[in-house]
Formats: structure tokens, C-alpha cells, sequence
């Protein structure tokens, strides 16, 4: 059985969190003078002379209504990447414990337990881009405090086979952290309806992608509730500033507009992989359920210079393990798309 307690680093067990002034008075009052901001106003029409809801409960709560999950299961934070850096500085003491990666996956995941000095055991995913289940269970050991699972997978744009990410939520005694950026695009279903199946569970999302809304930094964890306390307990305090808390609320409005978006990236994504296969110098085109394609090429270097030449910027992921001679390529707009396609036309 899964025991928050078994993994919590014991500094974080016994930590008292700063307590703010918005933390100590909830509620409506007519004179603030508990902050000390600047009571006059700011220099902008909008009123962010006043700190912002540590716990964000406005977002939380229309988040809410759209995934189906409980406020009290979200954690919010300055882009998915503050997640990730605030699990690790939660369960994982420096040094001595460990953490599973599958790469091809995305970078952070590394840079983070870096940062941290937490060790990192390599698993690399199969020549399919699946998990190699035998060398994961292999890997753990007593110091293994969590899996990082991102699926659909960054930079090989497939999704994870959703029974192996089951079977190790089920035997694994530490967390399970599945990072669904490009949910969005993706045929599979989410792991967030699994929440109240699986207590080592998090599931990490954004705004950042399908939503459009990069430049806000407001990133998602959905977990038990004993987890987003302790991740709450951690965070910054205001951490999500507040125009970003306001304008993630007024986007969260427009899903008709998201997800025109998103079915438009799906049906540019089938035209792109059609057009790349008549390329010679393109070997493989692999299945996509997100808004890019990695592409297997005879000359990944030579490509991505000669694109560059033209003013058009890939992602270049050739010297990664088991993505050789690949470039990943982001669904852009139709137009973009066919300048890309004629581009690589004059390419020799
Ligand atoms: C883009 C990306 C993120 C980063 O999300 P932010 O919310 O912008 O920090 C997280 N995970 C994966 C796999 C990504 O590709």
C-alpha cells in the first residue's frame, strides 16, 4: 500500500509553512493594512497593487468544472516545470535518493533532479518508444521515490501503453508522475479520472500547449489531496501572479475557441505527415497523438541548417538516444505548414 509518509522527505513532514497575510485574514474587509502594499493603487488601470490568491481559487475552481476534478486535487503552478522541481524538493532527499527517467522524454524531468542532486536511473524506452517494464522494475530499489511517465511522450509523440502505466502505479510505492502536456491532441484518455483508484498518482498539464497560453507560466498537477497539501505547503507563496490568475480565468472561458484549435492542429498534422512522405530524404514518420512529429531523416543536421537559412526553426533532436537523424517539427498554421513543405521541396 502506497504511505505518503513512506516518501516524504522528514524536513517537509515537519515543515511549517510561511504564512502570509492572505493566509492569516480570509474574507472581505474594507481597510487592508495587513500586506504592506501600496494602499494608493498601482501605476496600471488594474488593481495589482494587492498581492494575489495564494491558492488561486477562482482558476481552481473553473478548472474544476472542466476536468471534473475537485479544487482540493489541483496545485497550480508558475508552468508545469515549477511542479516538477516542487515534487522533487518534496520527496526526494539530495544524494541519497533516486528517481526513474525513460528517456527519449522530455528534459526536465533531468534538469530538475539535477538541480536538486537527486540521482537519476535511466530506463530507456523500447525501440517502439514504450516503457521497458523489466528494466524499470529492475531499476527501483528502497530509494526510489518517483517515475516521470510523459505521455503522450515528448519528443517521440506517442502515447505510453496505458496498462504498463497502471501496473506500476499498482506495485510501485513511490509516485507515479504522468505528464500529459499534449492530453489535448491525443486519442487516449487522461489519467485524471484515475485519481481516486491510484493515491501515487500526479498528473501534470498546462496551459502552455493545446490552451495557448505559454507565455502565463500556469502549469497543473492533479494529485490526492494529501499530496497538493504538501505541494501547496512548498510552493512560493504567490506563486501564480495575479494578472496571470485573471487572464488564465478569462481563457478558461474560451474552450469553443481551444478546441477549434485543437481539431484543426489534428487534421494539419495528417496533411504534414502525407506531404513528408513524399520526401526522399525523410525514413520514417512516427505516430503522432500530439502537436508535433518526430521525422526520421537521411540528414538531420543538413536539414535543419538549410531550414534555418530559409528563416524556419525545427527542433533538432538527432544526437538524443534512439531519436538518430530525427527532427521534431511543431504543427504550425496552415500557412506556415505549406511554407515549411515548400521549403523542404528546394532542399538538396
Ligand atoms: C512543454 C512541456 C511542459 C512544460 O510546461 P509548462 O507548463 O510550460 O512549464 C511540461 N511537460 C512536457 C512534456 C512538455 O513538453
Amino acid at each position: 500500500m502506497f504511505d505518503i509518509n513512506n516518501i516524504l522527505r522528514e524536513n517537509i513532514k515537519n515543515l511549517k509553512p510561511y504564512s502570509s497575510a492572505r493566509d492569516e485574514f480570509q474574507g472581505e474587509a474594507s481597510v487592508y493594512l495587513d500586506a504592506n502594499e501600496n494602499a494608493f493603487g498601482s501605476p496600471l488601470d488594474t488593481a495589482y497593487n494587492r498581492y494575489p490568491d495564494p491558492l488561486q481559487f477562482q482558476v481552481k475552481k473553473r478548472l474544476s468544472e472542466i476536468k471534473g476534478v475537485p479544487p482540493r486535487n489541483i496545485f497550480l503552478g508558475n508552468g508545469s516545470d515549477e511542479a516538477i522541481d516542487i515534487l522533487f524538493r518534496s520527496f526526494c532527499n539530495p544524494v541519497a535518493d533516486n528517481v526513474i527517467l525513460v528517456p527519449p522524454t522530455y528534459g526536465m524531468y533531468e534538469v530538475s533532479a539535477n538541480i536538486n542532486d537527486v540521482q537519476i536511473k535511466k530506463v530507456n524506452l523500447t525501440d517502439d518508444y514504450q516503457l521497458n517494464m523489466e528494466g524499470i522494475a529492475e531499476a527501483i530499489d528502497a530509494h526510489t521515490k518517483m517515475i516521470f511517465i510523459c505521455s503522450p511522450n515528448n519528443p517521440t509523440g506517442n502515447s505510453i501503453n496505458r496498462d504498463d502505466i497502471e501496473t506500476l502505479l499498482t506495485n510501485f510505492k513511490g509516485l507515479v508522475v504522468v505528464d500529459e502536456a499534449y492530453i489535448n491532441f491525443s486519442r487516449q484518455k487522461s489519467f485524471i479520472q484515475e485519481l481516486t483508484e491510484y493515491a501515487n498518482l500526479v498528473v501534470l498539464q498546462t496551459l502552455s500547449k493545446a490552451w495557448g497560453l505559454a507565455g502565463l507560466r500556469v502549469g497543473m498537477a492533479f494529485a490526492s489531496e494529501e499530496i497538493i497539501e504538501v505541494m501547496n505547503k512548498v510552493k512560493p507563496p504567490y506563486n501564480i501572479n495575479e494578472a496571470s490568475q485573471q487572464l488564465a480565468l478569462q481563457a478558461l472561458q474560451n474552450t469553443t475557441q481551444v478546441n477549434a484549435w485543437i481539431k484543426e492542429v489534428l487534421a494539419e498534422r495528417d496533411k504534414l505527415v502525407l506531404e513528408l512522405r513524399n520526401f526522399e530524404f525523410v525514413l520514417d514518420i512516427y505516430p503522432s497523438d500530439a502537436n508535433f512529429i518526430l521525422v526520421k531523416t537521411t540528414d538531420a543536421k543538413g536539414i535543419y541548417n538549410y531550414l534555418v537559412q530559409h528563416g524556419i526553426i525545427v527542433r533538432d533532436r538527432s544526437k538524443v538516444e534512439l531519436c538518430e537523424g530525427s527532427l521534431r517539427f511543431t504543427i504550425g498554421t496552415p500557412k506556415e505548414n505549406v511554407i515549411l513543405i515548400n521549403t523542404l521541396k528546394n532542399f538538396k
